[in-house]
């Protein structure tokens, strides 16, 4: 009777993971930095346009960082109202952009970086310029708000180094050690990780620890940069056990999954 019971659970646990690998088979995006399909990309331009507001593509390709990393590149602009002068209030007209350059969240273990043509103006009356802004880089570093939040929350879940946050995300240790000391100096409940309800786009991370002989996982919300969920494994595990825990509700409602391979659940 024991036994019996024993087989159907593993039976049981077999199907369920059946279906869950059918399930991520579909909405996965698999990243390869050596072969990469122009379809894949126009999939990840797709992404970038659904999670960051009135982005507009114009190019996304495979680049170098200059330590010869690969690195996806999002081309693009950022729509917004024409401002007015902040000086006379009067109308202004278009005088051309330029391109700003920031690093942004990782798709996988692939560095991501926007470039972003930001438009200028030119008011007649008072011969000033006025540029275009958005809300989508940090103030003090060329890097993404979503790309600070994301190493805020790796900083305050404490497994990661700084030296591998910067391995993870491309961003100088440096300016990690800069966040860090912000977060640390921030209240505290505007760090406290918010609850989200189930995002529709996700990068996994999964990263080896050299100090501690250990891989860790991580899954962030491409939404957001919020770190969803962080523990010790490989990817296949984790994103199991995560899914284990918000429930079938939240794999429901995931449109798009980023990962470095397909999953091989054992
Ligand atoms: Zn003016």
């Amino acid at each position: 009777m024991c036994i019996h019971s024993e087989e159907n659970s593993t039976k049981d646990i077999e199907s369920t993971k059946n279906l869950l690998v059918k399930k991520l088979s579909k909405i996965t995006l698999t990243i390869d930095s050596e072969n990469i399909e122009e379809d894949l990309l126009q999939n990840f331009s797709n992404i970038l346009s659904s999670t960051i507001q009135d982005f507009i593509s114009k190019k996304t390709y495979i680049g170098k960082t200059k330590q010869e990393k690969p690195v996806l590149i999002f081309k693009g602009k950022v729509k917004t109202d024409t401002p007015n002068c902040p000086h006379c209030g009067g109308n202004v007209h278009k005088d051309g952009f330029y391109t700003i350059s920031i690093l942004h969240l990782p798709f996988a273990s692939m560095m991501v970086k926007l470039e972003i043509d930001k438009e200028r103006f030119y008011c007649p009356h008072c011969k000033l310029l006025v540029i275009q802004k958005f809300s989508l880089k940090t103030p003090e570093h060329r890097i993404s708000l979503m790309l600070e939040q994301s190493i805020k929350d790796m900083l305050e879940k404490n497994i990661f180094t700084m030296k591998e946050i910067s391995l993870i995300t491309g961003v100088c240790r440096n300016i990690v050690k800069k966040i860090d000391n912000r977060r640390l100096s921030e209240e505290k409940n505007q760090t406290l990780m918010q609850a989200e309800s189930s995002p529709r786009f996700i990068s996994i991370i999964e990263f080896f620890l050299k100090d501690v002989q250990k891989y860790v996982t991580t899954i962030l919300s491409l939404e957001t940069g919020h770190v969803l969920w962080i523990a010790y494994g490989k990817k296949e595990q984790v994103l199991y056990d995560f899914l284990d825990q918000v429930g079938e509700n939240w794999l429901n409602c995931i449109e798009c999954l980023v990962s470095d391979t397909n999953f091989e659940f054992k």
